[in-house]
């Protein structure tokens, strides 16, 4: 298995197409493969491989469909060094970031194997004597998956392993400049005997009108986008029309607390893991460092040593610490946010605005960030630290919550009330107190806000694909 896989996959077999479109490194824009570029024809036969599929596979006893996840999960782990040097090639980062990539993806079948044994119901207590009120869930149906390109893998297991377990059947339609990851795992899944059409792969390169084909197919019951905000919206309002199922995904804007009691060192490693991992380009990014006047200096400081030792480079070299951004347009954003904000006052305080159209970008720090800045409303996802002082504690919280998104905050803090105290007035789904990586499948990962709707990971990962039904029965 070490062929890189270039078609669809539908209802079992791989579906080549004439047209194809190239998948490229990042880095230097070499070729990696030419991949079938999905019609609408290739989607509605994967919907109707879909929808054949389901029956049989929600009757399959949940033991027997958690099994198999395992078993995807065990072969992803054996195979993971192939599939992290997959990652780093049509994304771009770094091999160690890859590797994690993988484990951690693979923990979200790990999970969602063994919850699809738990997917329990209710027995209630009827008021009338006769009858007896059973509450059983059931797998939704055929469920579309949207996914992006900055976690090929765990974006999709995140959703493929909580479908599967539920009992649900997937189309999935990877991201345009990162396919390749989610026939690898197609093929996984083929090898461990998941049954054709349980799980089919339409990759594309035009997201937008083959996403939408397949979000507005009629055998699909539900959709989980993983993606930015405008996006999200668009697919609820059309959504609307068969009232399917949303989950979203979203956009972040993360604050990042460091309050003056913070143990300082502590934050800056927090601080390195929550802004530069991916090269900046996670949802759960730090995005605005909010720092207590009174440790403001030295943080800044502390911090600028230590992104003074980062390594920018090519994903594939270990010692690279920041690989390069997507593509050119994420390299114009990136330049048009850090000309924005020292337009507007912003300061350099470590490293150079970026310049040219590399895409390696080198670590910059700007201080003196205020709320028209750019950088302060919009997503950076790049390798850029934006710092703005709060006066107090309920300055920083002001600060923090100043904005429409609400995936996750974080904190820094000794103080065990203040923890709680803050971390229950942050507008988040998540919040990291002395932490800057939330993200494990055990825990509920999802936003409040533009973030988005529904939960992923957890027990509660699984709740989005099932319906309740309730049984009278009347026994007498
Ligand atoms: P994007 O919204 O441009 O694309 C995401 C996916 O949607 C791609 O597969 C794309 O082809 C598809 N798509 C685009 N237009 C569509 C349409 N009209 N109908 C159906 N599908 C369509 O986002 P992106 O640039 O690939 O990813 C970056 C964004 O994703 C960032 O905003 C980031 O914060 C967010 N993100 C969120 C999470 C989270 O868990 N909250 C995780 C990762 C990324």
């Amino acid at each position: 298995m070490s062929e890189i896989k270039r078609d669809a996959f539908i209802d079992g077999r791989w579906v080549a197409r004439d047209a194809r479109f190239a998948v490229t490194d990042p880095f230097d824009d070499s070729e990696i493969a030419q991949v079938a570029d999905a019609d609408d024809a290739m989607v509605d036969a994967a919907v109707e491989a879909a929808a054949r599929a389901f029956p049989a596979w929600k009757r399959r006893p949940a033991a027997e469909r958690g099994r198999l996840l395992g078993q995807v999960a065990a072969r992803m782990l054996a195979d993971e060094r192939r599939l992290a040097d997959l990652c780093t090639r049509e994304n771009g980062k770094p091999l160690k970031e890859a590797i994690a990539e993988v484990r951690y993806a693979a923990s979200f079948l790990t999970w969602f194997g063994g919850e699809a044994e738990r997917v329990y119901g209710e027995t209630i207590p009827a008021s009338n004597a006769a009858q007896r009120l059973t509450v059983i869930r059931e797998a939704v149906g055929p469920v579309a998956v949207i996914t992006p390109w900055n976690f090929p893998y765990a974006m999709l297991t995140r959703k493929l392993g909580a479908a599967l377990a539920a009992g649900c059947t997937v189309v999935a339609k990877p991201a345009e400049a990162t396919p390749l990851g989610t026939l690898a795992l197609a093929e996984l899944c083929e090898a461990v005997g998941i049954p054709a059409g349980v799980f089919n792969v339409v990759p594309s390169s035009h997201g937008g009108r083959i996403g939408g084909r397949l979000l507005a197919a009629k055998a699909i019951r539900k959709i989980s986008f993983t993606g930015s905000t405008e996006v999200g919206q668009l697919i609820m309002r059309n959504a609307a029309a068969d009232l399917k199922r949303v989950s979203l995904e979203l956009g972040g804007n993360a604050p990042f607390l460091v309050l003056a009691d913070a143990d300082l060192d502590a934050a800056v490693a927090g601080a390195l893991v929550a802004k530069f991992r991916n090269s900046g380009q996670t949802c759960v990014a730090a995005n605005r460092f909010i720092l207590e006047a009174p440790i403001a200096e030295a943080f800044t400081a502390k911090l600028s040593a230590a992104v003074a030792k980062l390594v920018v480079g090519r994903g594939s070299d270990p010692a690279t610490d920041i690989g390069p951004v997507i593509d050119d347009a994420a390299v114009a954003k990136i330049k048009r946010l850090v000309e924005d904000g020292v337009s507007r006052g912003a300061r350099v305080v470590f490293g150079a605005a970026p310049a040219g159209t590399s895409r390696l970008i080198a670590p910059v720090v700007l201080a003196g960030i205020t709320p028209e800045m750019a950088l302060w409303r919009e997503e950076i996802f790049g390798p850029v630290i934006a710092l703005r002082t709060a006066m107090d504690e309920a300055d920083a919280i002001a600060q923090a919550n100043d904005t429409e998104a609400g995936l996750v905050a974080y904190v820094y803090t000794r103080d065990g009330a203040r923890q709680h105290r803050v971390a229950e007035a942050l507008e988040a789904g998540m919040v990291g107190v002395n932490e800057g990586l939330v993200s494990t499948a055990q825990a509920p990962f999802g936003g409040i806000k533009h973030s988005g709707l529904g939960r992923e990971g957890s027990r509660h990962g699984i709740d989005d694909y099932t319906n309740l039904k309730y049984i009278a029965t009347r026994i007498g």
